[in-house]
């Protein structure tokens, strides 16, 4: 490991406000950087605005301004979401940039130095009223492969077929609505990745680098050969010309993550270091990107080559968290399932809550996780609130009622334990792995509690007030120690206990704090009560929870010593792969005589003989409504008998949240029965 550290952030677009799923990645990351920091590396934390690209530059025009203007309110407003949340950037900056616009030229003539660029002929969409060729997001039409009306131009949201735009039928401009569209060619320039493909092999391969889960898709698409990648976009355009050009900008992707290098150069710049210190190719340096599943090919393919193109340092390591769904529930502003920061904070809940939240069920690889409102509140107050929190306050305040002062800890065993268990708390916090963190600080303060509860000091403090302030004093320094190992999820909690406990909160420090004044004590944070939850949840409406179909899939045991407490199962690689899903035609289908949820099916899974299946579907699907359709069926789940002769060898899948109790997952009719779903 080096012995500096530069931490990004995937930049948020300039389009609109951030919602509760970005702060995922934010919590993730600051937490991350908060630890190196306090482990006493020195870690840069950088992030910036995406602003360039088509939506900006027509949401802008939409809203009567100039794109710098509209990026400029963007940026305010996510500035202030980010700190209301404790995201502690060194720089938050913007792609807009003249430091970004040198780096990207520069970069862009390295590839063509390095005949990695070339230009051809594009055939493209144009529409004639707009005067501007279309990109695929822009025009809709008839699907091409199943004739849904109004797909967009990449890809059918009803068959999941993706196209060329020029394959469209019945084509229309999405801005203006014209459907007399041409098709003209303008010349564009491409990168040709695959000049890259081998070296790209053993750089994901590096150690450390990727998330084994996040290594096997990367590998698969370095199985093919890379296609080129086309990184320009004709006028109008809010973005950087291209060197050379009038009328011919950067594509918003080739100078995104060019943000990451210029926005640390313009920190540089600022406090009188060198950008080669972080990005140069020899810099005692690690670079480490944060981002979601949905952008990986850029920082695992087109990103790497771009640096390596440039002799640039590549990163380090690109670490991808899961997706947020919300009670269950993709976020969605259809479903009512989607909630602005904005919205979080204004119903007036503690950002540190969510912080605690998303911490305490992070873990090191990219599973998605479940905000469930329920949870928020069993983990903040049975455990920040009632386990570290109780300790540091009872002490505490039995101190402060006490003479004021800490004066020497009773032995117990407790500082002994603390060299390994931060050793081991400082392993977890670079592997991201928080959800442990707070385990083991949980673990730490409940035998903290535990000794107090048998000890019972408030008791003694007549008879033997030496021991019993020992003991207190004891305590005091285990909610010390407890509140430093998660002061980077919840740092106003940790200062809290620092400020009001007399002494800084130290790693590495392992005397026990003694003979010191205390401050008066005050709550650490407050609790959640129901009415926040209610404040909360009175801004989405989500659908009301899946009753689902017979077979169930089985839920891990509630979180330890916290009734009613949820943990969103996490399935290994090798459980997901066991399961055995298959599509199936529905040959035909029977209503269940005196069950009024059941339908009994047979169905055609490329087997000798059709299978029976029965599924609890009878009050959002007629019989008849589903035969003939090619659907989604678990293949190797044991036969779960229903009496009277009837057995189902197998489920369906079905989506909740659509207009029908459940929806039924279809597959296109030509996919064969008995073909793997993976
Ligand atoms: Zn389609
Ligand atoms: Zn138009």
């Amino acid at each position: 490991m080096a012995s500096r550290m530069l931490v990004t952030h995937a930049l948020p677009y300039a389009n609109g406000s951030l919602h509760l799923g970005h702060m995922v990645e934010s919590v993730q990351t600051d937490v991350f950087v908060r630890a190196m920091n306090a482990m006493g590396k020195e870690c840069i934390f950088i992030c910036a605005d995406d602003t360039h690209g088509t939506p900006i530059e027509i949401s802008a025009r939409n809203a009567g301004v100039a794109p710098e203007e509209w990026i400029e309110k963007v940026h305010r407003d996510h500035a202030e979401d980010y700190k209301a949340f404790g995201i502690d950037f060194d720089l938050f900056y913007t792609t807009h940039s003249p430091e970004n616009e040198m780096h990207a030229r520069r970069i862009f003539e390295a590839l063509r130095a390095d005949a990695a660029v070339e230009k051809r002929d594009v055939l493209q969409i144009y529409c004639g009223v707009d005067k501007r060729f279309l990109p695929d997001r822009y025009i809709r039409g008839q699907c091409p492969v199943c004739g849904t009306k109004d797909q967009y131009g990449d890809s059918c949201e009803n068959c999941g077929s993706t196209y060329e735009p020029t394959d469209l039928k019945d084509p229309r401009c999405a801005i203006c609505g014209n459907t007399s569209l041409e098709r003209r060619t303008s010349p564009h320039y491409f990168v040709k990745l695959s000049k890259y493909q081998e070296w790209l092999r053993r750089w994901t391969a590096g150690e450390g680098r990727l998330q084994p889960e996040i290594r096997n898709f990367v590998d698969k698409w370095l199985a093919e050969p890379l296609r080129d990648w086309d990184i320009s976009r004709d006028a109008p355009y809010f973005g950087f010309l291209i060197p050379g050009e009038t009328a011919k900008y950067f594509y918003v992707w080739l100078d995104a993550p060019v943000g990451y290098l210029s926005s640390t150069d313009k920190w540089c710049q600022d406090h009188g270091r060198h950008v080669e210190e972080f990005w140069g190719k020899d810099a005692d340096c690690d670079v480490v990107h944060f981002i979601g599943k949905d952008i990986v090919y850029f920082h695992t393919l087109f990103w790497p080559a771009m640096l390596h193109a440039s002799r640039w340092k590549e990163p380090a390591r690109v670490h991808v968290h899961g997706m947020l769904t919300v009670e269950g529930a993709k976020m969605s502003k259809s479903r009512g399932t989607f909630l602005n920061v904005r919205d979080y904070l204004e119903a007036g809940l503690d950002p540190e809550w969510i912080r605690y939240f998303f911490a305490s069920n992070l873990g090191p690889t990219a599973s998605d996780i479940d905000l469930s409102l329920v949870e928020l509140k069993n983990r903040v107050n049975g455990e920040l609130l009632a386990n570290v929190g109780n300790l540091a306050n009872r002490a505490l305040s039995l101190v402060w009622k006490n003479g004021g002062r800490l004066t020497r800890a009773a032995a117990s065993g407790a500082f002994e334990q603390a060299r390994a268990v931060e050793r081991e708390i400082a392993e977890l916090y670079a592997r991201c792995d928080t959800r442990s963190v707070v385990q083991k600080v949980l673990d730490f303060s409940s035998a903290a509690n535990q000794r107090l509860q048998a000890q019972k000091p408030w008791e003694r403090l007549k008879d033997d007030r030496d021991a019993a302030l020992a003991e207190l004093t004891q305590a005091v320094n285990v909610a010390r120690l407890c509140a430093r190992w998660l002061s980077p999820i919840v740092p106003r909690f940790a200062a809290g206990v620092e400020e009001q406990s007399g002494a800084e909160l130290r790693w590495g420090d392992f005397k026990p704090l003694e003979n010191v004044p205390i401050r008066e004590p005050r709550p650490l944070v407050r609790k959640v009560e129901d009415a926040d939850i209610q404040r909360l949840s009175s801004r989405f409406v989500a659908p009301p929870a899946p009753g689902g179909p017979p077979a169930e899939v089985p839920r891990s045991p509630p979180a330890k010593a916290v009734p009613g407490a949820v943990v969103t199962p996490e399935l290994s690689v090798e459980q997901f792969a066991q399961m055995d899903l298959r599509a199936g035609k529905v040959l035909s289908a029977e209503r269940v005589p005196k069950k009024d949820k059941l339908l009994k099916l047979s169905i055609d899974l490329g087997e000798p003989q059709p299978r029976t299946i029965v599924s609890g579907v009878a009050q959002s699907y007629a019989p008849e409504e589903l035969v003939g359709k090619t659907i989604c069926v678990v293949a190797n789940l044991p036969a779960k008998n229903f009496g009277k002769g009837l057995v189902s060898h197998g489920m369906i899948l079905f989506a909740s949240g659509g207009a029908r109790e459940h929806t039924a997952i279809e597959l296109p009719g030509d996919v064969t029965p008995g073909s793997q779903v993976k």
